[in-house]
This record gives C-alpha cells, sequence and structure tokens, in this order.
C-alpha cells in the first residue's frame, strides 16, 4: 500500500515534468529513467548515465522533493544507479538512427542572411566582425563571441556566417549547433557506445557556429567535453563563433571556459536606435508585401523598442489584418490592434525582478538577500515563491531569463513555484491578500 503511494510519487513527478518541458527534452532525459524500487524512505532509479542523473538533480532538485521521500536533512532520497551496459544495447547492434544520429546536414534558416540584416550603430560592429569571419575563417577572430539580449539579431548572423561559408567556402566542414543540441549528441552517443565517432565529428569541422552557450552552465560534465572539442578546434586554427545571452565573465563556467572564449573577439550586440527599428519594419513589411506609411513605420518603432522579434510579431498582425479587411492603416488602427503588444512594452510599466524582490521582502518580512538564497525556512521559502509568482505573472521575459536572477534558480524551480502559488492563493485568503498587497506596491 504505501509502496503504491511513493510509486506513484515517481510518475506523478513524470506526469508534471512531461507536461512542462519539450518532447525531445523529455524523451532524452525523463524517458530512459527507470523506477526500480521504491519506499517511504528511499526510491532507486536507473539511470542509462552519469549526465541524466546530473540533468535531473540540475533542473528538477526542487520539484522531486515535493514527489518524492526527503532524508533528514532535506535532500531528496533517491538512489540512482547506472544501467548496466548490457541491459540498454542487450545483444542487438543500436538502432541505425542512434548510430548515426549527429546531425551532419546543415539546418540553416533560409531568411537569415546577411542581405536581410539591417545595421546600425547598435549592431555595425558585431556584423562586420561576422562577416569578417565569414569572409575569412579562422583566420582573423577566434572565436567571435557574441552577446546581447534576446531578440536581437544574435541568432540570425550566426546563420548568415553559415550560409556565407556554405556558399564562398564550399570545401570547409561546417556545422551550426544550439548547446542543447550539442548536449543531446553527447547523451545520445554514450546510449549508442558512439563517442568517439562524435567527438571525431565535431573535432573534424572547420567551422563550428554555437548558439545560446548560455545553456551550458551548470552542467559541469557536459561542459568539460565541450571545452575539450572547443580547445582541440582552436589549436587547429578553426573557426569558433559562439553566441550568448551575456558576456563570458558572467557566465557561470569554469575559468578555464572563460579565458578561453575571451580570447578572440568578444562583440556586444545593443537595441537597435529608433531610426534602425524604423528601417526593420520597412524592410520586413515590404518583403511580406505590406506597405506601411513611414509615419506609421516610427509610430511601431517608437512602441517598441527592445525586441526584434516583437517588431516582427507586430508587423504579422498588421499584414494579417490588412489582407482581411482591405483598408488603409493609420495610427488609430495601428494603435487598436498593437494595443496588448504596446501595453507589455510601454517604457514605464516595465517591472524588473528588483522591484518584486523589495516589494516582496518588506510585506513578507524577510531579507532580499534570504529571497535569493537556499534557505528552506518556511517563511523565506514561502516569500521566495510569492516573488517567482508575481515575476512570472508580471515580467514579459523568458523564464529562464526570469528564473537566474532569483540567485540562479532553474525555470522549472519557477514554474513550480508560481503552480504551487497560484493553487494556494485559491484557497488561502491570508496569502491571496498578501500577494495583492505586494501587486500593488509594485504597480503604483
Ligand atoms: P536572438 O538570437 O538575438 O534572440 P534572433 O536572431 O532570433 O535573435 O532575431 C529575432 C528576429 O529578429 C529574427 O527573425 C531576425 O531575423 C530578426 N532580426 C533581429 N535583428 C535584425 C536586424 N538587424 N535586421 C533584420 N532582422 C533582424
Ligand atoms: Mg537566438
Amino acid at each position: 500500500m504505501l509502496e503504491c503511494v511513493v510509486k506513484s510519487g515517481w510518475s506523478q513527478f513524470v506526469e508534471f515534468i512531461e507536461s512542462r518541458c519539450s518532447s525531445a527534452e523529455f524523451q532524452n532525459w525523463i524517458s530512459p529513467v527507470q523506477l526500480i524500487e521504491s519506499s517511504t524512505e528511499e526510491v532507486t532509479l536507473e539511470v542509462p548515465n552519469i549526465f541524466v542523473k546530473e540533468y535531473l538533480l540540475d533542473n528538477f532538485k526542487d520539484v522531486l522533493a515535493d514527489f518524492l521521500p526527503l532524508r533528514s536533512n532535506g535532500d531528496v532520497a533517491i538512489r540512482f544507479q547506472i544501467a548496466e551496459p548490457e541491459k540498454t544495447s542487450s545483444s542487438l547492434p543500436p538502432p541505425p538512427e542512434m548510430e548515426d544520429n549527429i546531425t551532419e546536414d546543415l539546418k540553416l534558416n533560409p531568411l537569415y542572411i546577411f542581405e536581410n540584416f539591417i545595421e546600425g550603430p547598435s549592431n555595425q560592429f558585431v556584423k562586420s566582425a561576422a562577416f569578417g569571419v565569414a569572409a575569412r575563417p579562422g583566420k582573423s577572430y577566434n572565436p567571435l563571441f557574441i552577446h546581447g539580449g534576446v531578440g536581437l539579431g544574435k541568432t540570425h548572423l550566426l546563420h548568415s556566417i553559415g550560409h556565407y561559408v556554405q556558399e564562398h567556402h564550399k570545401k570547409q566542414k561546417i556545422q551550426i549547433i544550439t548547446t542543447e543540441s550539442f548536449i543531446n549528441d553527447i547523451v545520445d552517443s554514450l546510449r549508442s557506445k558512439s563517442i568517439d565517432k562524435m567527438k571525431r565529428y565535431y573535432r573534424s569541422l572547420d567551422v563550428l557556429l554555437i548558439d545560446d552557450i548560455q545553456f551550458l552552465q551548470n552542467r559541469l560534465n557536459f561542459e568539460e567535453e565541450f571545452c575539450n572539442t572547443f580547445e582541440a578546434l582552436l589549436n587547429q586554427n578553426k573557426q569558433i563563433v559562439i553566441t550568448s545571452d551575456k558576456p563570458p565573465a558572467q557566465l557561470k563556467l569554469s575559468e578555464r571556459m572563460v579565458a578561453r572564449m575571451e580570447w578572440g573577439l568578444v562583440a556586444h550586440m545593443s537595441v537597435p536606435d529608433l531610426e534602425t527599428r524604423v528601417a526593420i519594419i520597412k524592410h520586413k513589411s515590404e518583403s511580406r508585401g505590406l506597405n506601411i506609411p513611414n509615419q506609421i513605420a516610427f509610430f511601431i518603432a517608437e512602441h517598441i523598442y527592445n525586441n526584434v522579434r516583437q517588431i516582427e510579431g507586430a508587423i504579422n498582425r498588421l499584414s494579417a489584418h490588412s489582407r482581411l479587411m482591405a483598408t488603409q492603416l493609420n495610427e488609430d488602427i495601428v494603435e487598436k490592434i498593437l494595443s496588448e503588444m504596446f501595453q507589455g512594452s510601454a517604457p514605464n510599466k516595465k517591472i524588473s525582478v528588483e522591484e518584486i524582490l523589495k516589494s516582496v521582502a518588506a510585506v513578507f518580512e524577510v531579507r532580499i538577500s534570504e529571497i535569493k538564497g537556499e534557505s528552506r525556512h518556511k517563511e523565506i521559502a514561502l516569500a521566495r515563491q510569492v516573488a517567482m509568482y508575481l515575476a512570472k505573472e508580471m515580467i514579459d521575459d523568458s523564464l529562464m531569463k526570469i528564473a537566474s536572477s532569483f540567485g540562479g534558480k532553474t525555470h522549472s524551480t519557477l514554474l513550480h513555484a508560481w503552480k504551487k502559488v497560484s493553487d494556494q492563493i485559491q484557497v488561502n485568503e491570508m496569502l491571496r491578500k498578501q500577494v495583492q498587497m505586494v501587486r500593488r506596491n509594485i504597480e503604483n
């Protein structure tokens, strides 16, 4: 009977996570885990390799704590056992798609080319560095490290380099990867025992383009493998380009990695100024066959100022509207169509995590440093969860980014806190009032 309860704890956890992560992530990381044994004191899980264990603990420690038994020191009581190699591969050879899982074909977005990239003071330097690298791979800046906020064109430039090299240096072996897919490649090749093949493949490249290196943070074992590949390529003067949401020194990576990344050129991309935004709007709308008068383009650019992807979203809405209505766009119509977007991005309404922390700390009578810290003390944990709940509710930013402002928590911790508080305020009048109070403080 009791065993049954604990067992369902694991399957509840699996269910909870399945609805919250991508299916690739789920397939790679959660599905291979097997529940071997469970009691009220401890759960034994079998994992195919050490990386899966690490992944679970890195990303879901707090969530696991809610579903599985705890030890007296508060740690989740899981015993991990690594699967016997025979067991995972049996006597059959690995399935063919596993063996050749390393993505050897180059997947580039056809729209992300240099010709479609609008230049302005905020990105001119980065663009010319990217172009320099594409024109002479391995011979100008190496590595080239591009960092900047969300939706500013980092991925666009990375793919542009890919297209250019493919077209002008046909003999060069090039690959573009996201950090996530690099990690998945490692895991897959460990599983199908083709890790040497994978290493050889990456080390044979002439140009390696890596998107979103920030996802390598807190992935210790992968970081080491990554760093080895990275050094092997650099030592042979093979070109590496990396994008990131932060500069190298602000990433939580080993000193060795940071030093290597700072070796070449570190280039920052900032938010485009008004004129550049107008030029982007004109360019994007023309390519969609939409005629946006200058005045309207300025109007949009004044309201959406910190993210080019949002500008594209606005143009898509306008384009859909004008297809349906066949009316001339004017400021009133534009404002009406885009009012939702404008609200979210109006400068005086942008709320920061710091403001939320300040207000939560005041109402719950705890310190900001305690909220950001690790303490599991009841009052502090509640304040932390409320702050996370409000951050998700009030800030229009990626969960990943919001979570990292809480002393480097993961997005699953944030989601979990959000869910918990959303549920509790339905039944707990006192908590609902406190949350309301915090919210009013922040809004006024
Ligand atoms: P990031 O990787 O920095 O988050 P992306 O490269 O995905 O941003 O860019 C978001 C969208 O905005 C893409 O569709 C991209 O084509 C577009 N974009 C960004 N900057 C520019 C620019 N300077 N000119 C044209 N399009 C841009
Ligand atoms: Mg990107």
